[in-house]
């Protein structure tokens, strides 16, 4: 038997992505403003402290700052804390907004001493526009070229003292020369539901709404390991609790509301489970190649590779072979299936 997918839900439709939707612009309030609001990611936390305490000693901006990992996990929170400890101004921009090498040069001659210039998407940095960057960021100048053909000549312009903190969903993705850039690079993690426990009660507290310990737990092992999305249940299981129940959160109410959202005890939307049936149905169980798979459940690659995959892997349901990905037999025991006779499943 194989079923057929006409194009998959695109991610920004489905409740349980990690992109930041129109829905989130709440966010901004629920942003831990300090390091020690900022809960979880201890080793981040951690070494980010020393560093940032060794620099003010010095006297001396951070150095540039790499954070990396799945959306939605905290890095433009971490880069607004970073810049608040550190008692500076944080200019806000992304790799796809900064067309022109000009509009790169013109965002850098605008910093003050001591800035941070915040790129997220910094993967997404066109070419020519990251060659800008190599000088601005070993020897905080900028070279122009002025003129054309013969003629042409190379001024460089000093420019102010800054941190560059860039973000990335795919460090991979970066070229070396912009990569070997950064003096430190951090990689953020997948919360654990405690932690995740932690961040709905702390939002809970800030929007006021009326929420029991079960019920935030319940809230946080669902969310995928990311705090985007637990905010996000968070309102809905909200809208919830006040229209079919009393108002207060707790373990019913939530169980309640994120079965109506389709939303199972692990977090997995329709759109995993389809992903897990499909290499089950048409592939055997896998291995079947990232492009295949994205081709037979209309997704990008990417979206699988940055969005879907992080949590399926990490709750061991999917893992991922030098000839493809491959089901677990743990997700076919989620999915109440069963292997082939004789097939081999890790
Ligand atoms: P990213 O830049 O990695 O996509 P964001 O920094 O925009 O993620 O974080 C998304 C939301 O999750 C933020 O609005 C913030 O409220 C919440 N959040 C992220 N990390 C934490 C954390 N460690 N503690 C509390 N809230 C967090």
């Amino acid at each position: 038997m194989s079923i057929e997918f006409s194009g998959g839900m695109a991610d920004d439709e489905r409740i349980i992505s990690t992109r930041q939707l129109s829905e989130d612009e709440a966010e901004n309030s629920l942003r831990p403003k300090s390091l020690a609001d900022y809960i979880g990611q201890a080793k981040a936390k951690e070494n980010l402290m020393v560093y940032i305490e060794a620099a003010k000693l010095r006297g001396e901006p951070l150095d540039h700052t790499l954070l990396y990992g799945p959306p939605g996990l905290g890095k433009t929170t971490l880069a607004g804390i970073i810049a608040a400890e550190m008692g500076v101004n944080i200019r806000i921009t992304s790799g796809p907004a900064i067309e022109k090498a000009g509009d790169l040069a013109a965002l850098l001659t605008n910093l003050s001493e001591d800035d941070i210039l915040f790129i997220d998407e910094i993967h997404r940095l066109d070419r020519a526009v990251e060659e800008i960057l190599y000088p601005a960021m070993e020897d905080f100048a900028l070279d122009i070229i002025i003129g054309k053909g013969p003629s042409a000549r190379s001024i460089r312009i000093d420019l102010p003292r800054f941190t560059l903190i860039g973000a990335t969903t795919r460090a991979g993705q970066m070229t070396n020369p912009l990569r070997d850039r950064f003096g430190v690079m951090l990689r953020l993690e997948l919360y654990s539901p405690e932690e995740l426990c932690g961040i709905v009660e702390r939002s809970a507290g800030i929007l006021n709404i009326p929420c029991k310990r079960e019920g935030a737990f319940e809230i946080a092992r669902r969310s995928r390991g990311t705090p985007r999305i637990a905010n996000r249940l968070l309102r809905r299981v909200r809208d919830f609790a006040q229209v079919r129940g009393t108002g207060v959160i707790d373990k019913q109410s939530a169980d309640l509301a994120l079965r109506a959202l389709e939303i199972d005890e692990l977090g997995l939307d329709n759109i995993d489970r389809t992903m897990l049936t499909s290499i089950i149905q048409n592939y055997g169980g896998g291995p079947v190649g990232l492009d295949t798979l994205a081709a037979t459940i209309g997704e990008e690659a990417i979206t699988l590779e940055d969005v879907y995959e992080p949590y399926l892997m990490q709750i061991g349901f999917l893992s991922r072979t030098p000839r493809g990905r491959c089901v677990t037999l743990q997700a076919y025991r989620h999915l109440h299936m069963e292997p082939a006779d004789g097939q081999q499943v890790l």
